[in-house]
């Protein structure tokens, strides 16, 4: 048998990155076939002067440019555009999507429909497509195995488990930099302030979904369909400590746990190797310096997005995709400085206000639905949170 062919979109973001680091362990059953970057092109080609894949995308520029390909290792083709993240997927037996937001969704749904196997790290591919993506995951039966470490742990601990011996998920969440902050400095935080992730070093976008908890909304919704699990069967705890990564609570009210240092080569190993577990370079967890694991209830009044993402599932319908692409508008819009912190918020319940009982039927209407919420929510920003 041959080397497993491996393709990773995002390949140098944080994913990405400890991904390669996983298959350096595995070279003689693994093989780097694609690579992609957004942009940082720099980086993807020494990636492909180590791995020597057979194709390189970089799905943030129009071209590749002259200088880019002179410096491509011998036998790798490479190409520029969004297209470049379907191209990628070709011809690979696995492929790890860690692209960021729902520009991941169109390889997501080329894997599901040709069978191949997904490690999957972007989180608003699953959330956009929805019942969809969810029904082509069943049809096709193309593994999907979850790389975000709380998807990864409730994975875990349903291994051998009945389904309907179910009673709750609980989805463990860090709390991120604000969670002891008041109110009143939330609402006045800085891009600097939000970007201060007190367990993992994650991409900007992550990073500022963890401070407003839209990140924790998403993984709400990304359970709900990845699992097939009803939304009221899913919730939060903030657990600041990130040893317990989920929790999945059964009808006996016995509670499964998985813990480890937060790393994530631990989930990405298991995605990659799974069934199997094996030596991936991380620390072991020493319980006896960890101190204690402690729980708090996740408080709406200083983070309201995460009730917001309940509201946008609790009917079943396309809400969730208003909520996401509502929010890839307002955070790009934060990091720039164009609005407040809470003005992500605003935003977003403005935007599911607008387009409440948006209608999908097919991923051509996912696409279009997209396009049209960007536009209205760029035109659209309360004046009360503009800078
Ligand atoms: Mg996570």
């Amino acid at each position: 048998m041959g080397k497993r062919k491996i393709s990773i979109l995002g390949s140098t973001g944080s994913i990405g990155e400890n991904t390669l680091r996983v298959i350096r362990r595995h070279l003689d059953e693994m093989q780097v076939w694609a690579l992609t970057a957004h942009r940082n092109q720099e980086r993807l080609l020494a990636q492909a002067q180590e791995f020597g894949p057979v194709f390189l995308g970089v799905s943030g520029a129009d071209e590749i440019s002259r200088q880019f390909a002179r410096q491509l290792p011998q036998g790798t083709r490479a190409e520029a555009g969004a297209g470049a993240l379907i191209e990628a997927c070709k011809g690979a037996d696995l492929v790890v999507l860690a692209v960021v937001g729902m520009a991941g969704l169109p390889a997501f749904e080329y894997c599901l429909r040709n069978g191949i196997a997904v490690a999957f790290a972007t989180k608003e591919a699953l959330v956009c497509g929805g019942r969809l993506a969810r029904d082509l995951m069943d049809e096709n039966k193309a593994p999907v195995l979850p790389v975000d470490s709380e998807l990864s742990a409730i994975f875990q601990c349903l291994q051998g488990e009945r389904r309907e011996e179910l009673e709750t998920i609980w989805l463990t969440a860090s709390g991120g930099p604000f969670r002891t902050a008041s109110r009143q400095q939330i609402e006045q935080a800085s891009v600097a302030d939000a970007l201060q992730h007190p367990n993992w070093s994650m991409g900007a976008k992550i990073t500022v979904d963890c401070a407003s908890m839209v990140n924790k909304g998403l993984e709400v919704m990304e359970t709900r369909w990845l699992f097939d699990v009803p939304a009221g069967k899913i919730r939060v705890a903030v657990h600041p400590q990130s040893i317990i990564h989920s929790m999945v609570e059964f009808k006996d009210r016995a509670i499964l746990a998985q813990l480890g240092s937060p790393d994530m080569k631990i989930p990405i190993a298991y995605a990659l190797r799974y069934p199997h577990r094996e030596p991936c370079g991380v620390q072991p967890l020493d319980l006896f310096s960890c101190g204690a694991l402690t729980f708090e209830q996740p408080d709406p009044a200083r983070f309201p997005c995460l009730q917001l993402a309940y509201r946008a599932i609790e009917r079943d319908d396309y809400l969730q995709l208003v909520f996401n692409s509502a929010n890839e508008v307002a955070v790009d819009l934060f990091l720039r400085e164009k609005i407040t912190f809470p003005g992500i918020y605003a935003l977003i319940a403005a935007a599911m206000e607008r387009f409440d009982g948006i209608c999908i039927r097919r991923f051509d209407d996912i696409y279009a639905a997209d396009g049209e919420i960007r536009a209205w929510c760029a035109e659209n920003v309360p004046r009360s949170v503009l800078k």
